[in-house]
């Protein structure tokens, strides 16, 4: 039997990459009992009938993870990129975006994109990021050294990128392999024009036990999986470091009394866009109608 992984599923057939070749596959009948179905993404075991000479997936292995939307299993990294203008680069949606990918356990880079249009901002953004803990990458016009440095932290990683639309993900993409070949452009085109086509989940190959997901993940921005508004302190970096240290267990660090992570606010120590930031997705959560 061989091993390998999905990179993609249509009508039936799962394409498996097994190392050199894409290998044409069915799955067993007893998966569709179980009512499993095989994701992109799936390290599975597959066996070549010698009947037919067709591929047949005959054991996924245990999934590390799954993303729902868009549906893909094992993505071990996010790069989350943003443009540091057009579109403006958000802080609020970045570090909403660094919850989802926080709550998921995953690794994380930052990719700052369009530098050549603000150089002095992109700095800005980097040291803010850095400052919380992040691994931040600024390219300036699809520079050599961005792409090369993105490149070597992609690697033996099953990547899926996220961000706002137009901030140059599909240029990133295709300027790691232009094989990929994904389209780029205008936002209000590419919305036209993606009407039209149906969307496949595709996990592109990069290079040995490197994959990218070649659809933005999180393209849904709200915070559902919080239940508890009060269990957003955990996925902030840089104030979930004070858990702990408050004089209340319980601290959301807003209003209580001897808070460590207000405290550090005050001396400098955690950064001020960030604790807004924290504030108003915290409120956000609060307020939210309850779906019951
Ligand atoms: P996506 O929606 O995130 O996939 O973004 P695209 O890759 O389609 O890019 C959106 C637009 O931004 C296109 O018109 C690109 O040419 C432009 N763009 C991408 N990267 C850069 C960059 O580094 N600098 C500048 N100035 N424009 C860029
Ligand atoms: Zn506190």
């Amino acid at each position: 039997m061989l091993t390998g992984i999905i990179v993609k599923g249509i009508g039936g057939f799962y394409y498996v990459n097994v190392g050199d070749e894409v290998i044409e596959c069915r799955a067993r009948g007893i998966f569709r009992e179980q009512k499993i179905t095989p994701l992109v993404g799936d390290k599975v075991k597959i066996r070549i009938s010698s009947e037919d000479n067709s591929g047949y997936i005959e054991e996924i292995l245990e999934r590390e993870s799954v993303l729902i939307r868009p549906p893909v299993a094992n993505v071990t990294q996010v790069v989350v990129v943003s443009s540091v203008i057009n579109p403006d680069l958000n802080t609020w949606l970045l570090d909403k975006i660094l919850v989802m990918a926080e709550e998921r356990h995953l690794n994380i880079i930052i990719y700052i994109n369009k530098a050549d249009l603000d150089i002095e901002r992109a700095k800005e953004f980097k040291v803010l990021y850095e400052k919380v803990g992040y691994n931040v990458i600024l390219t300036s016009k699809l520079t050599k050294l961005g792409i090369e440095e993105l490149r070597a932290s992609l690697r033996n990683n099953t990547n899926v990128f996220a961000g706002p639309s137009g901030v140059g993900k599909s240029s990133l993409l295709n300027a790691l392999n232009p094989t990929f070949k994904l389209e780029t452009g205008e936002v209000s085109l590419k919305n036209k024009r993606g009407k039209h086509t149906t969307r496949h989940v595709e996990l592109l190959k990069l290079e040995k036990d490197t994959f990218i997901l070649d659809t933005p993940g999180f393209s849904s921005f709200d915070l559902d999986f919080i239940e508890d508004f009060r269990d957003l302190r955990h996925y902030f970096k840089d104030i979930e470091k004070y858990n702990g240290k408050c004089l209340f267990n319980t601290c959301i660090h807003l209003n209580e009394p001897k808070c460590a992570v207000k405290d550090a606010l005050e001396k400098g120590q955690l950064e001020k866009q960030r604790y807004e930031n924290y504030i108003l997705i915290l409120e956000e959560l609060k307020n939210r109608k309850r779906r019951y």
